[in-house]
This record gives C-alpha cells, structure tokens and sequence, in this order.
C-alpha cells in the first residue's frame, strides 16, 4: 500500500554527515528506486508504470533530456528518473478538502518538500481576491477569470506566459500561438534559467544553438571532456553511456569544483559485473576554481597554438572564420594570470594537453557549471575555439554536447518558446495562421521578475514549473509575483509558487505525462526532443489521477477560444480533438519537422537536423564557424570571502526535492548545508558541524541572507563553496547575470559567511 505523505513540517532539517561516496548507482540505486516508489505508488502501480518509462510504446522520463539508446532495456531508468515518475504516479491526492484544511498563510509556512509529497492536484482551484482559501472552481469560470484579466490589460505586453521544460511540443507550439495572437512575445521559460549562455554562444559561432552530438557519437569518441556537470544526479543514464564509450577505449577528463561520485566510478545495474565492481570512468580530474573553465580551455587553446601540427590547418582554413584575431589573443594569454584563474597546475594542464593531443575524436560535455556565469557566454565560445582548432565539430566522435536539464526544454525552444522569436519563425506562423504576430522582443525570466516588480507586467501565466523557488532573488521574486493582479499555474502537484501569489490566483491541474490522454479523436500522444536533437511521441499509460484533469494542449485551446474569441480563425477546437493536426501545422512552420506525423511513427523517433554536425555548413553571420578572441574573465574574491555554487542533491530534480538526503555526498536528512574546503574553513573559524548564515555581496549594497547553514568539511576547491538550491537562490541578485543571454550568475556567487543568526 502506498505510504502517506508526511504530516509534520517542518520535515526535521537536522543533517547527519558521513563521508562522500565513491561510486554512483549499483545496489544501493535499486534500493532507493524501489523504497521511494512503491511509497508513493505501491507495488503493483511500480512495477506497472517503471516498465512502461522510455520504451518505445511508453512514455518519456519527465525527468531530464538524456536520450533514449537504440536498444532499450527492460529497465530503461534512472534512479532519479523512477523518483520524478513515482512522484508524477503517486497515489497521493490534493483536493479541495485539503485546500479547505490549509490556507494559502498556512501553505507559505510549508517547505518545498513538503508540498510537493502531497500528491497530485486534482480539481482547478481559485483563490479570490482578499481571500485565504483556495475553492474549487469549474474550468469555464477559471477561463472566464483568465479572460477577464487578459482583455482588461491596457496592453498584451502586461501578460507574461511562461514556460517549464516538461511542456510538450505540441503543447508549447500551441502556447506560443495563442501567446502570439493575443498579442505578445512575453514567452519567458527555464531555459532563461539554464542553457540560454550555451545558446547563445553556440548560435554566433556555429549558427545553431544546440549541440551537435548523437550517443553514437559518444561512443565514438576516444577524449570525452565533462565540464561544469554532474551526470550522476542530473544525467544519471549518461554515466551508461560514457562507460560504453571507455569501453571503445575513450579517455574522460572530468572539470568540476567538487569531486562527484558518479564520474569517479559507475555501478551499472543493467551488469552484474558493473552492479559490484563498476567501471572508474574519470582518467584525469581537473578540480577547477568556480568560473576558471575560460581559463583552462584559452590556456589549452594556447598550447595547442603552440603545437607543430595540433591544429587542423584544413578545417581552419575552408569552414571558420576569426581564425588569426583569436589566435593573436590566445598566444598573448598571460600565463601566470590565467593559470591562477583555473586554480590548477601546469602539471595538470599539461596532462590534459597530452590527453587533447592523442585525441582524433573529442566531445566537449557542460551543464549549469560552464552556463550560470557572467562570463558563461565567452566561456562557452572559448570551448568552440577549442573545438574548432583541432576540427573537433561536424564529424563521427567529436562536437559541442550541452546536455539539458529539463525533458522537453530544447523542444519547447524548437517549438517557439523564446522571447526573441526569429523573423523567419514569425514569417511563418503569420503565413501558416493568417495574423501579424508581434515583432518586439518579449521579457525573459529576470526582465519578467523586474516587469512584475515595476507594475509594467499584471498577468503571469505559467505552463508548469515552480517560478519562484527557480528564479533568483527570492525575497524580490515573492514581492513581485505578489504584485500581480493575477497569477495561473498549470500544474500536476503542488509547490511553493502556489502559495506565492497575484491579487487573485488559480491552479489548473493537469495530465502527467504518464497519464493516458483522451481528447475528441480518441488518445493522443505527444512528442518530445531530448537534448541531443532526437524527436520521438510519449504515450501515456495510467488513468489519469482525477477525471477533473485537462491535457496542456486542452487548456491551451480553451483558454484560447474563450481570450480570442470568434476573431480567431485559429482551429482551436480541431487542434484539441487530434494533436496530429497541430503537428501537421508545425511540420509547415518549424524547419526539420517535415512530414512531422509519418516520421514521429517510427518507435525510434528522428534526428533533426544539425548543419554543422551533418554537413560541416555553419550558418552564422559569416557562412563559416566563428573563432573569438574574448578577454579571459574569472570570478574576483575579496579577503575572507568565498564563491558559492548553488547545486541540486541527489534527492532534487531542480526545485522537485524527492527526499531530504545527498547519499553520494554522504548527507542525510538535512538541506541547510554549506559545502566548505577544509583549509577554508580553518582559516575562517568555520568548525565542521558548527552552523553559520550565508550573505552574498553585490554592488546594490542590498544584504541577502540565508540563514542557518550546518558547515561540512568538504574536498571543494579552495576558496569555492557550494549549497543547494532553492534555499539558496535568496542570495543570487537579481542583476547578477551572464553577459548577453542575462541567465542568473547562481553558480558563482561572493559570500561571507558569519556566525548563524538562527542556530
Ligand atoms: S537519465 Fe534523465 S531521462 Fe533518463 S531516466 Fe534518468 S532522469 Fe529520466
């Protein structure tokens, strides 16, 4: 039977800390994948639903983007995977008697962990104006509510609809259309949060912003370099995968702060072999300072400049562009500086040089660690330099892998989901849908924050997610999201966003992905792109966890009949019957989806097209792939003060938090914790065990605290700290952004540490 959620709260947040682990997966996965979702599912419903997760007639893991390999597994999930679809599957129910037991003053108190292990909503609520109490309402007047704010805006521009990656293809392309009718670009979405650094480095210098490798490619390669991630809890199947690629012979260089179990040794448990003994997969652990990666890969850059015949003179010369600026720039890097800035040694750097040149085949890896800096931009294009000096992009075993976090991100992007829409994509909706989409750039997660906190935004609209908890500046974020008029949450469980509201707000439960979807024209499937480019459908398989639930794309076009009206000669209403019109309409729109309904038939999906990985044609404003030649950057630290990451335990999937334990890091029970090099913490006074409050430093002078911090004596490199998020998103200012995609710097935040205000 499955287990109850937990009554008291706050959940007891009193960590135990042991030493970190060694090895990801094996035996204790098992365990842990079977104790928590037979709690939330039972046994039955377990073994039911985990079967069904990432196989070919299933559905997708709403959990990350890692791709699915050709040949499926009986058991094609991860830990982390089984936990974010125990959790969508739960028995568990929040309905309106709950609400009517837990005011919105009393939900506010309630940890994240503790919300979500509620259960699935199952009825629209609405909160009223002045009102404490959610109350179950009928979807007509939830649309009626939506409606009546919509048209009374003084102008589109103050709604803001924003997007979390697990929504699906079909459901963002109609998003954005009915957003785009209406009248607005405000398409806000996680990705702002996430890979926007990768994408816009990647767009400038190889024309596409998405990474150019397939998991063949992986297994192909014979030099894998894993920067700024952690696979073991973020990407957990990727640890699969680059065992088979060191089972080719490929050699793995890991770059991170912080020494992480999962790329130390992988206990696969598809093996018995590897379920005992594992595979080591790191050959060479470069354990960077916060924010020193531009360094590393300018300082490798200039070796490699100074190499006889390291640089693939043929490809430089026919398909990149900026080729001796950049060069000029990297030979007159200063050594000292820029070795400084890494927090290496030449030794290392030398080691890692040797391994680049014995390589034919290298991938370059990266997630939040390389993407949540002011200088993630120019980082990013200094690992395309990389790349491209030695014709690492556009062939078998070699290219640019940002692996993405969330199930559908890149897809709701593919979709139209962007704020900065381009004119060919807008060219085309008008074509397809007949009306003149707006032209202006719309606000992307933080012009959001600033447009609600300035009363120039008064709608916030969001497709899934929990936007408060993600976004930085929590403090500011509440004030402003409470200055809505009103606030709308598509959502499958409850979250803190809910009890952090507009004027008048309401929660439209929706269909999980793995519930099965029945509209006019009999069950329909959704399709998604994982981050490596690969479209394929996702059927849902359970009843749905209320008979109260619509599909997104089903509130999408309600909502949009009922906003738009008659004027719209958008077929709304055959769109919500059969999903496989709207994909003939996409197939119109969206480049690479050609024939969209025939292709998607194929259990194994299709590959979208890639120029610079499929014909080493790089469409850029040069024709050519971009060298660049930008000045190194890395983190500055004041006297007494340390950089802080904000990170995910092992129990978390972005702001989901599935336990309150960090296994691998050998944390238990407890999320109020601060990461601490031991040497730092001697010289800081910081006993282990001893409690302290974090404040961040930034210009504006504003002190942001978090408070209440147990430290632990941690292998972090010197002078870097890390904490999870989002207790610690409080401390990341607003302002503190990357240059040119404006993602918030929560990776390398200035912190001094003092003695705890609360413990
Ligand atoms: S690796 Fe990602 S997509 Fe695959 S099962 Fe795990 S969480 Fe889900």
């Amino acid at each position: 039977m499955a287990g109850k959620p937990p009554q008291s709260d706050p959940v007891q947040d009193a960590p135990q800390v042991a030493e970190p682990k060694h090895a990801a997966a094996g035996l204790p996965a098992i365990g842990h994948t079977l104790r928590i979702a037979q709690r939330q599912m039972g046994v039955k419903r377990t073994a039911l639903t985990l079967l069904r997760v990432n196989q070919k007639d299933g559905f997708d893991c709403p959990g990350c983007a890692w791709p699915e390999p050709e040949h499926r597994h009986t058991a094609e999930f991860c830990e982390n995977g089984a936990k974010a679809v125990a959790e969508e599957a739960t028995l568990r129910r929040v309905t309106p008697d709950f609400f009517a037991a837990h005011p919105v003053s009393d939900l506010a108190t309630r940890s994240g962990y503790w919300l979500g292990q509620q259960g699935r909503l199952t009825h629209p609520m609405y909160l009223a104006e002045g009102a404490d109490r959610y109350e179950a309402v009928p979807w007509e007047r939830a649309f009626d509510i939506i409606a009546e704010e919509l048209t009374g805006l003084d102008s589109p521009d103050e709604a803001l609809f924003y997007t979390s990656g697990r929504t699906s293809n079909e459901a963002a392309f109609l998003y954005q259309l009915f957003a785009r009718e209406f009248g607005t670009n405000n398409l806000p979405d996680c990705s702002n949060m996430c890979h926007e650094s990768s994408g816009s480095a990647l767009n400038e210098t190889i024309g596409i912003g998405k990474g150019s490798v397939l998991l063949d490619d992986l297994y192909q390669a014979d030099l894998i370099i894993v920067a700024g991630q952690n696979p073991g809890t973020n990407h957990p199947r990727m640890l699969s995968a680059l065992e088979k690629a060191k089972s080719n012979g490929a050699r793995i260089i890991t770059v991170n702060p912080l020494p992480e179990a999962g790329m130390e040794r992988f206990k696969n448990p598809q093996t018995p072999q590897g379920m005992f003994k594992g595979a080591a997969l790191t050959d060479l652990f470069l354990q960077i300072r916060i924010g020193g990666d531009q360094a590393l890969f300018r300082l490798l850059n200039k070796l490699i400049l100074e190499t006889e015949g390291a640089v693939d003179e043929a490809f430089v010369g026919e398909h990149t562009h900026g080729y001796e600026e950049f060069a000029e720039a990297a030979r007159a890097a200063d050594w000292d500086e820029t070795l400084t800035a890494t927090g290496l040694t030449r030794a290392q750097i030398d080691e890692a040089l040797s391994m680049v040149l014995a390589s034919k085949r290298t991938i370059v890896c990266w997630a939040m660690g390389l993407t949540q800096h002011k200088h993630s931009v120019p980082t990013i294009r200094e690992v395309v330099n990389f790349l491209l000096l030695r014709g690492n992009i556009g062939r078998p075993g070699a290219g640019v892998c940002p692996v993405r976090g969330h199930s559908n991100v890149q897809g709701d992007r593919t979709m139209g989901i962007f704020e900065r829409p381009a004119p060919a994509f807008l060219d085309a909706l008008e074509k397809e849908f007949g009306f003149a989409p707006p032209r202006g750039h719309g606000y992307d997660v933080v012009r959001a924050i600033r447009a609600m906190r300035d009363d120039k935004a008064k709608v916030f609209f969001a497709m899934g997610g929990n936007f408060v908890s993600a976004s930085p500046d929590t403090e500011v974020t509440e004030a402003a999201m409470r200055r809505a008029r009103l606030t709308v949450h598509v959502s499958t469980k409850l979250n803190r966003s809910h009890a952090v509201t507009g004027a008048r707000a309401l929660i439209l439960p929706t269909l999980g992905r793995t519930e099965r979807d029945l509209q006019g024209g009999g069950e329909q499937f959704v399709t998604v792109e994982d981050s490596m480019g690969m479209v394929h459908a996702s059927r849902g398989r359970l009843d749905p966890a209320s008979t109260q639930l619509l599909s997104e794309p089903a509130i999408v076009c309600r909502l949009a009949r009922r906003v738009l009206g008659e004027d719209s000669r958008t077929p709304w209403e055959e769109f919500e019957k059969d999903y496989a019109t709207v994909r003939d309409r996409i197939a119109r729109v969206v480049p690479g989806f050609d024939d969209f309904n025939a292709r998607v038939a194929d259990p194994a999906g299709f590959a979208l097209p890639h120029a610079p990985r499929d014909e080493r044609r790089f469409p850029t404003a040069t024709g050519k792939a971009n060298f660049t030649a930008a000045p190194v950057e890395y983190p500055k630290l004041p006297e007494g003060r340390l950089l802080l990451q904000t990170l995910r335990s092992h129990d978390q999937y972005n702001t989901t938090i599935y336990g309150l334990d960090d296994r691998y890091r050998g944390i238990k029970n407890g999320r109020r914790v601060v990461l601490v090099n031991p040497e730092d913490a001697r010289e800081l006074g910081l006993a282990d065990g001893s409690y302290t409050d974090l404040v961040s430093e930034w210009k504006d002078g504003v002190e942001r605290r978090a408070a209440g911090f147990r430290v632990v004596h941690y292998p972090t490199a010197r002078g870097c700290a890390a904490a999870y998020y989002p207790e610690t998103n409080v401390l990341v200012p607003l302002d503190a952004t990357a240059d040119t995609s404006n993602t918030p710097a929560s990776k390398s935040v200035v912190v001094r540490l003092e003695q705890s205000t609360t413990n």
